[in-house]
């Protein structure tokens, strides 16, 4: 068996989004990034965009509720049908919660969770580096936001961990190594069974 449908986990800057797009390119499954979703919406300037700005700009969570609506929308596309990889969420407990049933429902099961670990110290080394290096930086790259998602993440997704593994579903990786390290940690866990 091949994992299909897979959850990374981590904290703000661990490198969840640089290797959910080395591995969507792999396996041809979707990168499901709420963050890059919420972004567009901003961008698009809709409702949910104006909602979505401050709280993002601010480092908290968006309603769980609006969260799950948007995951559900975006795994009933047809190219999710292989499975996917989501980046970003769950975020709390309440948002785990609400995937396994969704996915119950649609006859569907969690593959692999995979925790990403950096010290935090080490994280604040890198959003410096990602907002020195990028053409656009993103407003929530900045050390007092940072500071802001880390206590979230902490506080509200940490919380999540137990839950995958009493399930027998959770993988850790260390994310202080190269992305190419990382990335063949990876798929050792997604190609063993
Ligand atoms: P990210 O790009 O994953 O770091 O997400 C950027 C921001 O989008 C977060 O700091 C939150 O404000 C919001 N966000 C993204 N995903 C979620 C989620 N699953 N639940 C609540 N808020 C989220």
């Amino acid at each position: 068996m091949t994992a299909r449908r897979i959850i990374f986990m981590g904290p703000p800057g661990v490198g969840k989004g640089t290797q959910a797009q080395i591995l969507q390119d792999k396996y041809s499954i979707p990168q499901l990034s709420t963050g890059d979703m919420l972004r567009a919406a901003v961008a698009a300037g809709s409702e949910l965009g104006k909602k979505a700005k401050d709280i993002m700009d601010r480092g908290e969570l968006m309603p769980d509720d609006l969260m799950v609506s948007m995951i559900e929308d975006r795994i009933s596309q047809p190219d999710c049908v292989n499975g996917f990889i989501l980046d970003g969420f769950p975020r709390t407990v309440p948002q785990a919660e609400a995937l396994d049933s969704m996915l119950a429902r649609k006859g569907m099961d969690l593959d692999r969770v995979i925790q990403l670990k950096v010290p935090d110290e080490i994280l604040f080394d890198r959003i410096r580096t990602r907002a020195a290096q990028s053409e656009t930086v993103r407003a929530d790259d900045n050390e007092e936001t940072l500071r802001k998602r880390l206590t979230v993440y902490h506080a509200q997704t940490v919380p999540i961990l137990p839950y995958y593994e009493a399930k027998g579903l959770l993988h850790v990786v260390d994310g202080t190594m190269t992305i190419e390290q990382v990335t063949n940690a990876l798929v050792q866990i997604l190609e063993t069974v």
